[in-house]
């Protein structure tokens, strides 16, 4: 090692160096982000618009284009301490077996029973429910990450919970499901009987095994017809991009430390959430001219959004009951293929990431799954943690950087976030290891089959 590993395998902050605000990297950006619509009138929607839906101060968030930083609350400092501040790792056994000269660093947010960094904006989303004297919120789930943190959350502070798991996810995640149960949640599969949104979907669909834009619009038609009830939505909006900034903000902490300063940061994008919040203070940096960096998405070639969508107003639920967002978009039909298993399968992409990428302040690739499982075992066998699927196109990413400096000799500082870790995703590794898994590309008629039903909007 030529530094001669000076510096600690894991970087830890101490408790009173959680950072006590999030920041809102929307207050340096000079192109903000498109404003949520209405699908009716085609206009934006103001806080009274949004209220029947969500939580006052979350709405509050979701609006703010230029306060630089919110205050946490304690309370959710408080719950923070259970499970932060995540360790900053420096991956030398990684570096060792690739026998790269690059500095390889990775923010591990796996550390708790949910295991993803969906927890951050979980506890954040439930805390201002609570605040606001709600009895309950409701949700959708896919693979079951957010549920389970929202469940976790709900718990920590009494409130009642309703979650919409997508069908197929419900009936293949048994266990999943019972960590939500366990947690006090009630999980429901989608589309159901319970909601006239399921019923239609069901009656038109016989058989389905449902989306996660069919399980959003559920939830949503549950929290606006019950008293007391309000959704929350666990990426994509700003105010979740806000909450997980706690994610680059320790990371930049860590780094700051012992003075280093990465020249690439990578991460996973599924809506955005946790490479939003990652690249957060760098972005930062960037948009005001102080420092430069490479900012790189990564997502499945399947469900391209970012590297194959367009940049426009879509639907966020398949229901069509949510208002719009100006996003990249593979359209709100667009339906991954039945055989990818590792994850981020939202056709739509975080408003804030999507301007950023537009305005040319990062970049976007696509990997193929089977690479992707390449990587993860590749890393489990190296770093031992066995990580989330989803992670693992940040890895994959890593990892081939990595590469490209042992080619040209040059010791780049790679810093990426691996969001969790993949117990409940072995059904996917049990398909790699049999050979098993497949690669699919959807083709340009595929993509413009659900392109074409995109609304007439800005
Ligand atoms: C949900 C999830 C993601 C993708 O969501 P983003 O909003 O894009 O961050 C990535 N990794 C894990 C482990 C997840 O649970």
């Amino acid at each position: 090692m030529s530094d001669n590993k000076t510096i600690p395998y894991k970087i830890y902050l101490n408790e009173n160096e959680i950072p006590s605000k999030w920041y809102n990297v929307r207050s340096d950006m000079k192109n903000k982000p498109a404003p949520l619509v209405n699908p009716g009138t085609g206009q934006p929607m103001g806080f009274d618009d949004l209220r029947p839906v969500f939580c006052d101060e979350l709405i509050k968030q979701e609006l703010d284009n230029d306060t630089p930083y919110f205050d946490i609350p304690q309370e959710i400092r408080d719950f923070y301490k259970m499970y932060r501040p995540s360790p900053l790792v420096r991956a030398y056994c990684l570096e060792e077996a690739l026998g790269t000269p690059a500095k390889i660093y990775y923010k591990f947010e796996g550390n708790n029973t949910s295991g993803s960094h969906k927890l951050n904006s979980a506890i954040a989303q439930a805390y201002y429910a609570k605040k606001q004297g709600l009895r309950g919120i409701t949700t959708e789930t896919g693979a079951g990450q957010w549920g389970t943190a929202l469940s976790m959350a709900c718990a920590y502070l009494g409130l009642d919970l309703k979650v919409f798991m997508v069908k197929v996810s419900y009936e293949q995640k048994p266990f999943r499901r019972e960590v939500m149960r366990t947690y006090g949640a009630s999980v429901t599969p989608s589309p159901s009987m319970d909601t006239k949104i399921g019923k239609k979907i069901n009656a038109e669909h016989p058989g389905t095994t449902g989306s996660l834009g069919c399980a959003i619009s559920e939830a949503v038609e549950v929290a606006t017809t019950n008293e007391g009830y309000r959704y929350v939505l666990g990426s994509v909006l700003n105010q979740v991009l806000l909450h997980q900034s706690i994610i680059g903000l320790e990371t930049k902490a860590a780094l700051d430390k012992y003075g280093i300063v990465p020249d690439m940061i990578i991460g996973c994008a599924g809506g955005g959430s946790n490479l939003g919040g990652l690249i957060a203070p760098f972005m930062g940096e960037k948009l005001r001219g102080e420092k430069d960096y490479r900012i790189i998405a990564v997502e499945p070639a399947s469900c391209p959004s970012f590297t194959r969508g367009k940049y426009a107003y879509d639907f966020c639920d398949t229901g069509m009951v949510c208002p719009l967002a100006k996003m990249y978009t593979l359209g709100s039909n667009f339906i991954p293929s039945a055989n990818h298993a590792g994850g981020l399968r939202y056709h739509g992409m975080s408003p804030i990431l999507s301007q950023l990428y537009a305005d040319g302040f990062m970049e976007a690739r696509s990997v193929e799954q089977t690479s992707v499982f390449e990587a993860a075992t590749q890393f489990a066998r190296t770093e031992g943690i066995l990580p989330a699927p989803e992670s693992s196109h940040a890895i994959r990413a890593a990892i081939d950087e990595a590469l490209l400096c042992k080619e040209t000799g040059e010791e780049k500082t790679i810093v990426f976030g691996l969001t969790g870790t993949g117990y409940f995703d072995l059904v996917a590794y049990q398909k790699y290891n049999d050979g098993e898994m497949t690669d699919y590309i959807p083709t340009d008629e595929d993509l413009e089959k659900s392109l074409a039903l995109l609304p007439n909007i800005g």
